[in-house]
């Protein structure tokens, strides 16, 4: 594939940027010295640069997005032919791939029931909380309004969003925050908090601790991620999710798992929930819905959530009074649907745990190769390498040598993930989230572009 653009082309496309586009996630003082990356063409689990130079991605996009791959012209088909035939209706009424997705999706969530269209994850997530402090409203005089978050978790970028969000860093400057959202401890082993056998079900614990402490009759919610990404590829240890529904039943808190990073197949099971025998009331999905193709997240709720909105039909008040205009774009559920169709007739749910369990292997390699490895965890195509400085202290390795890393693979042609910044412990994390249809050789050439960097940049 030969994509390079011209010379000419390369420096006017190159200024545009630089003078005119506002990245996420990006210090821009660094663009004054260096260019900008623009990415222009992708197939597969590959990707070239306006300079014409190739990529193997093994972060789907960036941000574990692109689960099917790249250059899938039968999602581009889907799409193409329903905007043709109607783009945009508003969605309180139906669309034909809307219903159709819809029962795809449900039939795929046994014990779900509605899907709710919107168009990114935080949005999905606030229409979640917007259920819950409704649902207080409805049944419990407004007190049972409290939404619990957990320390390292995210749940997006609306000030609302990161007032359910546990990373300090992203948050730190943007309050005043919304208030009614309480933090729980997270749960991670490796930077465990307790010393005790039955980890899991102690980090459990520690939330019936916070529920206790504020009051069981003023919490509403409980949101988690199943397998923490962002904050550090966080999984849970083993007792853990057990005794969180246990708790959620006893004191009648509605759960709520964002899926947003583990669904449609991440983890190799069509939801990250589905590893751990959850029973959620509301599940929330994005980056996978369709791969990057089209702008579609969805909150999924059961029938038990969705008849509390229609109790009381005289009420003009009594119904979920909230609206998402592009959740009514048609090009979302139609380019779902086709990622629904690659997923299941390529049997790529199978592939990523095969897939997954090579790269634990992998990483498992690295880490007795390299004592900068401290922990490895991951849960199918979702894995993470935490490295630190002093195994015995655990003391995280500099920001600059994790960004080292990134930069030693991005110049073999890998593009990794590091966790945002250093904070002490739990954020300085490779991340990996190749693309569904990985190969065991993009598994092996991911690690070797690792073990390579790790031994230029820490020895
Ligand atoms: N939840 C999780 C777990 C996420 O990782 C993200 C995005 N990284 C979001 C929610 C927010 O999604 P979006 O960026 O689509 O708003």
């Amino acid at each position: 594939m030969n994509v390079a653009a011209s010379p000419n082309d390369l420096c006017e496309i190159i200024e545009a940027d630089r003078n005119h586009v506002w990245h996420h996630l990006l210090q821009h003082k660094g663009l004054e010295i260096n260019d900008p990356k623009i990415m222009v063409e992708g197939n597969g689990m590959r990707l070239w640069d306006a300079t014409g130079k190739e990529h193997l991605d093994a972060v789907s996009g960036g941000v574990w997005t692109v689960n099917v791959g790249y250059g899938r012209e039968s999602i581009a088909n889907a799409v193409r032919d329903q905007l043709i035939k109607l783009n945009y209706f508003a969605h309180s009424a139906g669309s034909i791939p809307g219903s159709l997705f819809s029962e795809r999706l449900i039939s795929k969530m046994p014990g779900m029931s509605r899907v709710y269209f919107t168009n990114s994850g935080t949005e999905a997530n606030e229409k979640a909380f917007k259920m819950v402090r409704q649902i207080a409203h409805k049944r419990f005089g407004g007190k049972k309004h409290k939404i619990l978050y957990r320390e390292r978790d995210y749940h997006g970028s609306s000030i609302t969003a990161i007032s359910a969000g546990g990373q300090q860093e992203r948050n730190a400057q943007y309050g005043p925050y919304t208030p009614g959202f309480v933090e729980v401890p997270h749960c991670c082993e490796y930077r465990a908090q307790w010393d005790v056998d039955h980890y899991g079900e102690r980090a459990a614990d520690a939330i019936e601790e916070v529920i206790l402490r504020e009051g069981p009759d003023t919490i509403g919610a409980l949101c988690l991620e199943p397998v923490t990404a962002g904050g550090g590829v966080i999984t849970p240890p083993e007792g853990y999710w057990a005794r969180v529904q246990e708790i959620c039943k006893k004191y009648d808190i509605l759960l709520h798992i964002d899926e947003v990073v583990c669904g449609v197949g991440r983890t190799g099971t069509w939801f990250g929930y589905q590893q751990y025998g959850i029973k959620p009331d509301f599940v929330t999905m994005a980056k996978g819905v369709a791969s990057g193709y089209a702008a579609i997240a969805c909150l999924v709720t059961t029938e038990d959530v969705f008849e509390m909105f229609k109790d009381d039909a005289s009420d003009p008040m009594n119904f979920f009074r909230d609206i998402s205009t592009f959740g009514g774009c048609t090009a979302g559920p139609a380019a779902a649907l086709e990622n629904m169709r690659i997923i299941e007739d390529e049997g790529l749910l199978d592939n990523t745990t095969l897939m997954g369990e090579r790269l634990m292997a992998n990483l498992h390699g690295l880490m007795e190769k390299h004592r900068v490895v401290g922990d490895v965890r991951g849960k199918g195509l979702f894995c993470g390498a935490e490295l630190v400085a002093d195994r015995a202290t655990k003391e995280p390795v500099a920001e600059k040598l994790m960004q080292a890393v990134a930069a030693d693979c991005m110049a073999q042609g890998v593009i990794i993930g590091v966790s945002n910044r250093a904070v002490p412990g739990l954020n300085n994390v490779i991340c990996l989230s190749p693309a569904l249809i990985s190969t065991s050789d993009d598994i092996d050439n991911i690690t070797d572009a690792i073990d390579g960097a790790l031994t230029r940049v820490f020895s």
